[in-house]
Protein backbone atom coordinates (compact mmCIF):
# COMPACT_ATOMS: atom_id res chain seq x y z
CA UNK A 1 0.00 0.00 0.00
CA UNK A 2 1.43 2.94 -1.09
CA UNK A 3 1.41 6.17 1.60
CA UNK A 4 -0.68 8.69 0.51
CA UNK A 5 0.37 12.13 -0.20
CA UNK A 6 0.85 14.35 3.10
CA UNK A 7 -1.74 17.35 3.32
CA UNK A 8 -0.40 20.69 4.17
CA UNK A 9 -2.28 23.07 6.01
CA UNK A 10 -2.55 26.44 4.33
CA UNK A 11 -4.08 29.41 6.47
CA UNK A 12 -4.64 32.04 3.67
CA UNK A 13 -5.27 31.39 0.19
CA UNK A 14 -3.45 34.03 -1.86
CA UNK A 15 -5.64 36.55 -2.99
CA UNK A 16 -4.45 36.67 -6.48
CA UNK A 17 -3.29 33.61 -9.32
CA UNK A 18 -1.38 35.23 -11.63
CA UNK A 19 1.36 37.47 -12.12
CA UNK A 20 2.51 38.90 -15.26
CA UNK A 21 5.50 41.88 -16.05
CA UNK A 22 4.83 44.49 -18.68
CA UNK A 23 6.75 44.94 -21.92
CA UNK A 24 7.22 41.58 -21.78
CA UNK A 25 6.06 40.11 -25.34
CA UNK A 26 3.02 37.25 -24.98
CA UNK A 27 5.40 34.93 -27.10
CA UNK A 28 8.77 35.60 -25.38
CA UNK A 29 7.27 35.20 -21.93
CA UNK A 30 8.07 32.30 -19.79
CA UNK A 31 6.46 31.57 -15.88
CA UNK A 32 6.88 29.78 -13.18
CA UNK A 33 4.72 27.79 -10.80
CA UNK A 34 4.12 28.30 -7.15
CA UNK A 35 1.83 25.39 -5.48
CA UNK A 36 -0.57 27.00 -3.02
CA UNK A 37 1.44 25.68 0.07
CA UNK A 38 4.80 27.36 -1.04
CA UNK A 39 2.84 30.30 -1.44
CA UNK A 40 1.49 30.03 1.86
CA UNK A 41 5.55 29.41 3.15
CA UNK A 42 6.11 33.04 1.70
CA UNK A 43 3.66 34.56 3.76
CA UNK A 44 4.08 32.88 6.97
CA UNK A 45 7.98 33.38 7.21
CA UNK A 46 8.51 36.40 5.21
CA UNK A 47 5.20 38.47 5.29
CA UNK A 48 4.38 37.80 9.16
CA UNK A 49 7.74 36.67 9.71
CA UNK A 50 7.03 33.77 12.02
CA UNK A 51 10.41 31.62 13.16
CA UNK A 52 10.41 28.58 10.77
CA UNK A 53 9.45 26.09 14.42
CA UNK A 54 6.26 28.04 14.44
CA UNK A 55 5.66 28.11 10.38
CA UNK A 56 5.95 24.41 10.40
CA UNK A 57 3.80 24.08 13.04
CA UNK A 58 1.25 26.00 11.32
CA UNK A 59 1.48 24.25 7.99
CA UNK A 60 1.50 20.62 9.74
CA UNK A 61 4.91 19.63 8.45
CA UNK A 62 8.56 19.09 9.97
CA UNK A 63 10.91 22.41 10.36
CA UNK A 64 13.19 20.79 7.49
CA UNK A 65 10.13 20.01 5.22
CA UNK A 66 9.14 23.64 5.90
CA UNK A 67 12.50 25.02 4.79
CA UNK A 68 12.99 22.87 1.77
CA UNK A 69 9.18 24.01 0.54
CA UNK A 70 10.51 27.94 1.73
CA UNK A 71 13.56 27.63 -0.41
CA UNK A 72 12.32 26.15 -3.45
CA UNK A 73 9.30 29.07 -3.41
CA UNK A 74 11.86 32.02 -2.86
CA UNK A 75 14.14 30.35 -5.58
CA UNK A 76 11.24 30.37 -7.92
CA UNK A 77 10.14 34.10 -7.34
CA UNK A 78 14.02 35.39 -7.41
CA UNK A 79 13.57 33.87 -10.63
CA UNK A 80 10.52 35.32 -11.92
CA UNK A 81 11.66 38.80 -10.18
CA UNK A 82 14.91 38.82 -11.79
CA UNK A 83 14.51 36.96 -15.43
CA UNK A 84 11.16 38.44 -15.81
CA UNK A 85 8.66 35.91 -15.47
CA UNK A 86 5.35 35.38 -14.93
CA UNK A 87 3.94 33.67 -11.73
CA UNK A 88 1.47 31.28 -11.39
CA UNK A 89 -0.11 30.04 -8.33
CA UNK A 90 -1.85 26.64 -8.54
CA UNK A 91 -2.21 22.92 -7.38
CA UNK A 92 -0.33 21.11 -4.66
CA UNK A 93 -1.36 19.09 -1.70
CA UNK A 94 -2.88 21.32 1.03
CA UNK A 95 -5.88 21.31 3.11
CA UNK A 96 -7.42 24.82 4.77
CA UNK A 97 -7.83 24.92 9.03
CA UNK A 98 -11.44 23.86 8.12
CA UNK A 99 -12.71 22.21 4.99
CA UNK A 100 -16.33 22.39 3.90
CA UNK A 101 -18.05 19.25 2.91
CA UNK A 102 -21.19 18.68 1.25
CA UNK A 103 -23.35 15.58 1.39
CA UNK A 104 -24.64 14.54 -2.10
CA UNK A 105 -27.61 11.88 -0.72
CA UNK A 106 -29.18 14.69 1.52
CA UNK A 107 -27.60 17.77 1.15
CA UNK A 108 -26.20 18.22 4.80
CA UNK A 109 -23.16 20.39 4.92
CA UNK A 110 -20.29 20.18 7.27
CA UNK A 111 -17.20 21.41 8.30
CA UNK A 112 -13.79 19.13 8.25
CA UNK A 113 -11.04 19.90 10.75
CA UNK A 114 -7.48 20.05 9.14
CA UNK A 115 -6.50 17.24 10.80
CA UNK A 116 -8.85 14.58 10.17
CA UNK A 117 -8.27 15.16 6.72
CA UNK A 118 -4.56 15.00 7.11
CA UNK A 119 -5.31 11.27 8.80
CA UNK A 120 -6.32 9.60 5.59
CA UNK A 121 -9.35 8.42 6.72
CA UNK A 122 -12.62 8.18 4.61
CA UNK A 123 -15.02 10.24 5.32
CA UNK A 124 -18.84 9.67 5.50
CA UNK A 125 -21.77 12.24 6.01
CA UNK A 126 -22.58 12.63 9.84
CA UNK A 127 -26.39 12.89 8.60
CA UNK A 128 -26.88 9.65 6.75
CA UNK A 129 -23.39 7.93 6.73
CA UNK A 130 -23.57 8.36 2.70
CA UNK A 131 -19.67 8.55 1.69
CA UNK A 132 -21.11 10.06 -1.42
CA UNK A 133 -19.76 13.49 -0.38
CA UNK A 134 -17.63 16.48 -1.65
CA UNK A 135 -15.43 19.23 -0.87
CA UNK A 136 -17.02 22.61 -0.99
CA UNK A 137 -15.53 24.58 -3.82
CA UNK A 138 -12.63 26.58 -2.33
CA UNK A 139 -13.33 30.45 -3.43
CA UNK A 140 -11.98 32.02 -6.71
CA UNK A 141 -8.99 33.09 -7.28
CA UNK A 142 -6.56 33.73 -10.55
CA UNK A 143 -8.72 35.94 -12.07
CA UNK A 144 -7.72 37.50 -15.62
CA UNK A 145 -6.17 33.97 -16.89
CA UNK A 146 -9.13 31.53 -17.95
CA UNK A 147 -6.99 28.82 -18.69
CA UNK A 148 -8.71 26.07 -16.73
CA UNK A 149 -9.12 25.03 -13.79
CA UNK A 150 -7.52 27.00 -10.66
CA UNK A 151 -6.28 23.78 -8.88
CA UNK A 152 -4.93 22.12 -11.94
CA UNK A 153 -3.47 18.83 -10.28
CA UNK A 154 -3.70 19.60 -7.06
CA UNK A 155 -6.29 18.01 -4.45
CA UNK A 156 -9.28 20.10 -3.49
CA UNK A 157 -9.53 20.59 0.04
ZN1 LIG B 1 -25.88 12.70 4.07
Amino acid sequence: MSRPVKLRCVGQLPSAGFFRPVGIPANALQEVCLSVEEAESIRLKDLEGLEQEECAGRMHVSRPTFHRVLEVARKKLADALINGKAIQIEGGNFGLPQSRFRCNNDGHEWNVPFETLARGLPLSCPACSSLNIQPMPLPPFGWGRGRGGRFRGGRRW
